[in-house]
């Protein structure tokens, strides 16, 4: 699957809601259904594109890391913050410019949900875990949980990894 494939699908799905909800506002007058449990709801029928563009010309090292296959993080030189994900001032001693420095790629898992109900830029996913691991230099990462079996405290793995359809490098917690 491609983007673009996704992106039809999604857009077929959109299609068939605003068409249902095209009959529904024409038999009550208004947009709104009954929830799950029987509760009305009102469903918006605007369409709305969102489209992300963060620039990210001081933080760039970190993207090129990747390709290198470094997960890296930035470390204020003057109080030593380490700052994951890397930004490149540090808001404690208003200075830019931080060192890059290389997460320690062991941590455990401090807390976690598995999200069943996605967000609709999210829907073409199957059910994932977003966790949040207290790495080795005591910095907590977000990110992805890819394990079956998933608990608080256990020994997990920072790696780099491929998030399909999209086909980007990201990073994911893995067991250790
Ligand atoms: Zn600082």
């Amino acid at each position: 699957m491609t983007i673009n494939d996704v992106r039809e699908k999604l857009q077929q799905q959109i299609s068939q809601l605003i068409s249902s909800l095209d009959q529904v506002v024409q038999m009550y007058g208004m947009p709104i259904i009954q929830d799950k449990n029987g509760n009305p709801l009102w469903i918006d029928v605007r369409e709305m594109t969102l489209r992300y563009q963060i620039p990210i010309k001081k933080v760039q090292k970190f993207f090129e890391g990747l390709k290198e296959g470094k997960i890296l993080a930035t470390k204020c030189s003057k109080c030593g913050t380490i700052y994951f994900p890397p930004q490149d001032d540090c808001p404690k001693c208003k200075i830019s410019g931080l060192e890059w420095v290389e997460m320690p790629d062991e941590g455990e898992l401090v807390a976690y949900t598995i999200i069943n109900v996605k967000p609709p830029s999210f829907s073409h996913y199957q059910d994932y875990i977003v966790g949040i691991a207290r790495m080795k230099n005591g910095i907590n990462v977000t990110a992805w949980v890819n394990s079956k079996e998933v608990k608080v405290g256990m020994k997990v793995k920072l790696r780099i990894t491929k998030r399909e359809p999209e086909n980007y490098l990201t990073y994911e917690l893995i067991p250790a």
